[in-house]
């Protein structure tokens, strides 16, 4: 799938991966917008690095792929310490790569065993890139030390993609911004190579659906089902300005960055008292000759979309 830019998006469409967990459950199953009550989550079975090296070892027998997803929601450091010591003391050449928290120890040394052991990325959720938020959802970390960890893969040649959320309860416009920004000086600087905005959603087994009240937010419908979201009033505000920057902050194509100057400078002139951020020129590293009319078109249509948050 060549027309796919974001490079984690692509790395999950392109070839062929075999699938296999590390653990069932999540080690860390706190997070107040996650289904933490639902068994898949909250049971948290690890297996060992031998059972797994077994099955990787069958896996390629019989697929004849050397390229594995482990698909936990969060796979625990220590086990993937313990995955990569196993591979290479039996000389498996593999490819994998894998969801994680960004958690301090993922140090350097740690990054560049999973290298040798055949690691090549990583995805793992900054969310609001705000320690406020971070806090509020018990997410265990703050920016700062995502920007270390994800330096630390980066700088050891694995490939980092940042789940982002926008619209989580008490969300400001201001936080959404900051978080914008924070987000671009991660790529410009390298450390996240890849990153994707999701809308927040309310889930009927996560601590925010359980307890609405106790993250100031109420629960609107719909009476039934499974899944609940939220209608906050700023959510559809930047989902136009979330959904396309992380593309040009990634690949630094020219009209991408130029929206992202465009957006900046409507998001904060919305109203007197923004306070405003630090915004560098953008550097155009890859213009489109063919494509600029087009895409102004595409980004003028988005503008009129956007209304003013209240
Ligand atoms: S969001 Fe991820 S890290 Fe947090 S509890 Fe859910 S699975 Fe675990």
């Amino acid at each position: 799938m060549i027309e796919v830019t974001n490079p984690m998006h692509r790395l999950w469409s392109d070839g062929r991966w075999n699938k296999l967990t590390l653990a069932h459950g999540c080690y860390w199953g706190k997070c107040s917008f996650c289904d933490i009550s639902l068994d898949y989550i909250a049971r948290y079975e690890p297996l060992t690095a031998g059972l797994l090296c077994d099955r990787i070892e069958t896996i390629m027998a019989q697929t004849g792929q050397n390229g594995f997803h482990f698909v936990d929601e969060a796979a625990p450091p220590a086990l993937m310490r313990d995955l990569a010591l196993e591979i290479l003391r039996r000389e498996l050449t593999v490819v994998w790569w894998t969801n994680i928290r960004f958690e301090k120890a993922f140090t350097t040394d740690l990054c560049q065993l999973l290298k040798l052991s055949g690691c090549i990325a990583v995805s793992g959720g900054l969310e609001v890139a705000s320690d406020r938020l971070l806090d509020r959802m018990k997410k265990g970390v703050t920016v700062a030390q995502v920007a270390r960890v994800a330096d630390h893969f980066t700088t050891a040649g694995i490939m980092v993609h940042a789940y982002l959320m926008y619209g989580f309860p008490t969300q400001t416009a201001q936080e959404t911004i900051d978080s914008l920004e924070m987000v671009r000086q991660l790529f410009a600087i390298g450390a996240v190579q890849s990153g994707f905005w999701h809308r927040f959603a309310m889930t009927a087994h996560s601590p925010v659906g359980l307890h609405p009240a106790g993250f100031d937010v109420q629960r609107i419908g719909p009476a039934d089902g499974p899944l609940l979201t939220t209608t906050l009033t700023t959510l559809t505000h930047w989902e136009p300005t979330t959904t396309v920057l992380p593309k040009g902050y990634g690949s630094r194509c020219s009209i991408i960055c130029t929206a992202w100057g465009w957006s900046y400078r409507w998001l904060t002139g919305l109203r007197s008292g923004y306070r405003l951020l630090p915004c560098r020129p953008v550097i155009l590293k890859r213009p489109l000759p063919m494509l600029p009319r087009m895409y102004c078109v595409a980004i003028h249509s988005w503008s009129g979309r956007v209304t003013r948050p209240r």
